[in-house]
């Protein structure tokens, strides 16, 4: 079990054990502890002091909100908040504070949910390290872990310049959650960036199935593939805020309409009537035998408890990271002439014409990574080339999509496979590659479920022999979330992912880590 989970810190919160003040006091030290680490781009101190003080009067009248009532979260910075600055970690958006909260953000707040702050993430969530961002890049707290810090002693001197990324674009999120300043943090998922960092952090990081979690004040990326991520200690936390957050939204026209109904995972679980895929393209050069090992691993895990494991095949998995790259950028063209210098955010004191204001304020509001997708997807939408990339594109689209819809209609009820190729690398290990290059090797496994709009999840597994973790990843049919989460929660059960211990530079939070953690009752 690593940490306290929200069922137990809800618990605690109802029977007095610990008030919501102390627990935020706790969570703000952390954050104060572990800064290095670089997690968060706004810390909401006196707005988390007071909304702690309301849920305590609230608890002590005997009458919570619900399950998070009391319970410190964090935001990912692309999420709109009333009244908190709002950046996308871009210069463009630097100062930009919104007027309304993003629907998700609002229903965890009607919940009585505690906001932190707003988490670190590449510049726009175009990454998948957390390093692309103005804030500096995210650390890992594995980097700085005992199980780490030994192997690297063993194998070499440590060099404390350097450090693990963590992940992204989310690496935030993924972070506070890892590093115990908070029980559940929310990210953004469009090609992998939530179950991406939950696996370098070694926690859980869950996309739902598209339509089901709404996207209103979510600063867009790819508006027909990003959805709302939620990154947790474990499932069970996972199906918690889900339930919450969950269902139609008047304000997103592309949210279900059927009313969602929560649902409590079963702790007894049985899979002797599951199917289990494996699809076979995604045995991707550059995995690693430590990933292929507990790949395999979780094949026999299945196989022992009873399922039926199956090969498959997803024939177009090979597009698609093309297929990804001429539609996020298309879309990202079409998304970012919003920002113009006119209307918020960033204005270049360029004024000489119209054209020359946003040549410049683009040109000192964005990084090189956001103007080069701006230029791709503009260069792919022009009319001599919208056939070949554009249509062509929305065509390899619905034939991954079709793949994944096959597998399932032959009864496959969920697919299994690694989430990453590695474990994380070392930040200078990392930026020898562009970011473009980075992303067409860390999303290869993740972004499938975007193109097609399935659930899936990222469950932590076993750590690497340099006491990193790696992570295996579900996938389900649309809509079927209910179905993935109880799969991914018998797998979580079955491995027993160790718990963050951490060393120098960052043991003077151990203890405050410890009384976190469900081994130290408060
Ligand atoms: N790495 C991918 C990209 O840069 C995915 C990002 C995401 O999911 N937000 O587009």
């Amino acid at each position: 079990m690593r940490g306290w989970t929200i069922r137990e810190i809800s618990l605690a919160l109802r029977q007095g054990h610990i008030s919501p003040s102390e627990l935020c006091q706790r969570c703000l030290s952390l954050i104060r502890k572990t800064k290095i680490l670089n997690a968060y781009i706004t810390v909401t101190e006196e707005q988390a002091v007071k909304q702690a003080e309301d849920a305590e009067k609230r608890l002590q009248r005997g009458n919570p909100l619900g399950p998070l009532d009391g319970v410190p979260v964090a935001v990912k910075d692309n999420f709109s908040t009333a009244g908190i600055e709002t950046t996308c970690a871009s210069n463009m958006l630097k100062g930009y504070v919104p007027p309304f909260n993003a629907t998700v953000v609002q229903r965890l707040l009607d919940q009585g949910a505690i906001l932190m702050g707003k988490t670190n993430l590449d510049e726009f969530a175009m990454g998948c390290g957390s390093t692309d961002g103005i804030f500096g890049p995210v650390r890992n707290p594995w980097g700085y872990s005992k199980q780490y810090r030994e192997q690297l002693a063993e194998d070499c001197a440590v060099d404390d310049s350097d450090w693990v990324v963590a992940g992204g674009s989310s690496g935030g999120s993924a972070v506070a959650v890892a590093s115990m300043s908070c029980f559940a943090s929310l990210g953004s998922d469009t090609g992998g960036s939530t179950r991406n960092p939950a696996a370098h952090c070694g926690i859980v990081g869950f996309k739902g199935s598209y339509g089901l979690l709404s996207r209103h004040g979510l600063i867009p990326l790819v508006n027909s593939m990003d959805v709302p991520g939620i990154l947790t200690r474990c499932v069970d936390d996972v199906s918690t805020v889900f339930g919450l957050l969950a269902g139609h939204d008047p304000k997103d026209s592309t949210t279900v309409q059927d009313p969602f109904k929560p649902f409590e995972l079963p702790d007894e679980i049985d899979v002797r009537n599951l199917c289990v895929g494996i699809p076979k393209e995604y045995h991707a050069p550059g995995l690693s035998c430590e990933t292929l090992e507990i790949w395999t691993k979780g094949v026999n895990l299945f196989e022992d408890g009873g399922a039926r494991v199956v090969e498959v095949s997803l024939p177009h998995t090979q597009y698609s990271n093309v297929c990804y790259h001429v539609l996020c950028t298309t879309e990202v063209s079409s998304n970012m002439a919003r920002f113009d210098g006119l209307e918020y955010g960033h204005r270049s004191n360029v004024e000489s014409s119209t054209e020359a204001l946003y040549a410049a304020t683009r040109h000192e509001g964005f990084n090189d990574v956001v103007r080069g997708r701006i230029l791709a997807g503009n260069y792919f939408l022009l009319k001599e080339n919208y056939d070949d990339y554009f249509v062509k594109a929305q065509k390899v689209r619905r034939l991954i999509a079709n793949d994944f819809l096959k597998v399932f209609e032959s009864g496959v009820d969920v697919l299994l496979t690694p989430t990453t190729l590695s474990d994380a690398s070392s930040y200078m290990e990392f930026i020898k590659e562009d970011n473009r290059t980075r992303s067409a090797q860390e999303d290869i496994f993740t972004q499938g479920a975007n193109l097609a709009g399935l659930p899936a999840i990222a469950v932590p597994a076993i750590l690497s022999r340099r006491g990193l973790p790696l992570s295996l990843q579900f996938i389900g049919r649309a809509f079927h979330d209910k179905q993935l989460l109880t799969v991914a929660k018998w797998f979580e059960q079955q491995m027993k992912f160790p718990l963050l211990q951490l060393q120098t530079p960052l043991n003077n939070c151990s203890e405050l880590l410890k009384s976190q953690s469900s081994h130290a009752r408060f």
